[in-house]
């Protein structure tokens, strides 16, 4: 198991120190974590942050790479889910959320647009009905019939969202956690929580997404651990995909990296129920299936440099959960991607740093936790 992202150079770090109580103490420092304690240490107040490993070394350092907007739903299905109005505002929000993580994270975001492909004629229906609600609701994208390169025949249509990045996700999370720490968050790494009530702060944020089942029972029920699994090649020597690529609603999804390496997630279709699990190991027939896929894609037997696991966290609604935990005191919550997570991850620490710091807005009410309970 080696996340490919992890072996990137450590980003330096100041180190602030906090003498006792804080104002407020956050478990998890991965994206959420981490965009959660800028936000917060700009807006004046003592943060800590706590990890049982180091920066970025859960799902942020172990997932696909891909920094799509909108949420883990198509757009025409969150459309009829959640209605016109709250499903355009949330497209729009995570689009300002990328252009932010541009500005912060230097070349750990490329934004060179995704393809979202047509597997097979059902599949083209479904996205088809997606570019056109979010062309109806004056959204950005590009309808192809006709694909470039090695796409063409493989795939049945697809959609261009032109504005969607590929991030070098460790990179960009160290990058945030520097920022925070600069702003004054202290962060205290190979530190396991196994109490949220022993914290010494006045409030909390659980920003675990698939990790830590169990800390909060509240939100057992809510957040269901799930895996993914993950593979990548050694570089080959011509660009096939130069951008996020992702098909089979997203069960496959593959991407070129700058040093030449296909990166290939997916197939938890395979063995869907073994994949409820927070247990971090890659298994046989996922590598597998992955291997053979890939295979495909480069049309050549592939040579395999990294393999790893990751732990996500699924919601019902496809939906995040950002809030207040219902019925307890000053116990905040942001996590539930549902293997969405990169931008949304980003947002979503933001927007439970201004709930503490007194803002509210719509997303708020979108995600509020007290909808499971
Ligand atoms: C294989 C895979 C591929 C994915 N691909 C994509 C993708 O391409 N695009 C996308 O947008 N999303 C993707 N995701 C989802 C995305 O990675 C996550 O949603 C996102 O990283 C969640 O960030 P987070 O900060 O909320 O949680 P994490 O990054 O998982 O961080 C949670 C942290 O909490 C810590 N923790 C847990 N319990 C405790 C405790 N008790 N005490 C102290 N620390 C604790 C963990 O050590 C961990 O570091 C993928 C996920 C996986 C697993």
């Amino acid at each position: 198991m080696n996340p490919y992202w992890l072996e990137d150079d450590a980003v330096p770090r100041a180190a602030p120190r906090h003498e006792g109580r804080v104002d407020v103490a956050i478990v998890g420092a991965g994206v959420t974590g981490c965009s959660a304690a800028l936000r917060l240490a700009d807006g004046g107040l003592r943060v800590r942050v706590y990890d049982g490993r180091a920066v970025a070394e859960g799902a942020s350092g172990r997932n696909g790479g891909f920094a799509l907007r909108g949420g883990a739903s198509r757009y025409d299905v969150a459309r009829e889910t959640y209605g016109p109005e709250q499903a355009r505002g949330m497209w729009v929000w995570t689009e300002r959320a990328l252009d932010r993580m541009e500005e912060l994270g230097g070349d750990a975001l490329r934004r060179p647009g995704s393809f979202r492909l047509a597997a097979d004629a059902e599949e083209r229906e479904q996205i088809r009905g997606e570019y056109e609600a979010l062309h109806e609701d004056g959204l950005e994208g590009e309808w192809l019939d006709d694909l470039p390169g090695v796409l063409a025949g493989r795939f049945e249509g697809g959609i261009l969202h032109a504005g969607d990045g590929s991030l070098q996700p460790a990179r960009f999370v160290r990058r945030l956690a520097a920022h925070a720490a600069d702003a004054g968050a202290e962060f205290r790494e190979h530190e396991l929580v196994d109490d949220v009530e022993a914290l010494d702060a006045d409030h909390v944020i659980v920003a675990t997404d698939g990790y830590g089942h169990g800390l909060v029972p509240e939100l057992a029920d809510a957040i269901w651990p799930t895996r993914g699994q993950v593979i990548v090649s050694e570089p080959i020597d011509r660009v096939l995909y130069d951008r996020p690529h992702y098909a089979r609603q997203g069960f496959d999804y593959w991407q070129q990296l700058p040093d030449g390496r296909v990166l290939l997630g997916g197939f938890r279709d395979v063995s869907i129920l073994d994949e409820l699990t927070d247990v971090e190991e890659t298994t046989p027939a996922i590598q597998a299936s992955l291997e053979r896929f890939l295979g495909e894609l480069i049309g050549e037997t592939p040579r395999i440099s990294h393999r790893w696991a990751g732990i996500f966290g699924l919601t019902q609604d496809m939906l995040p959960l950002v809030g207040r935990v219902p019925g307890r005191d000053g116990l905040w919550v942001a996590g539930g991607y549902s293997g969405h997570g990169n931008v949304l991850g980003f947002a979503c620490g933001e927007l439970v740093a201004d709930a503490i710091l007194g803002e509210t807005g719509p997303q708020l009410e979108l995600f509020d936790p007290a909808r499971f309970s």
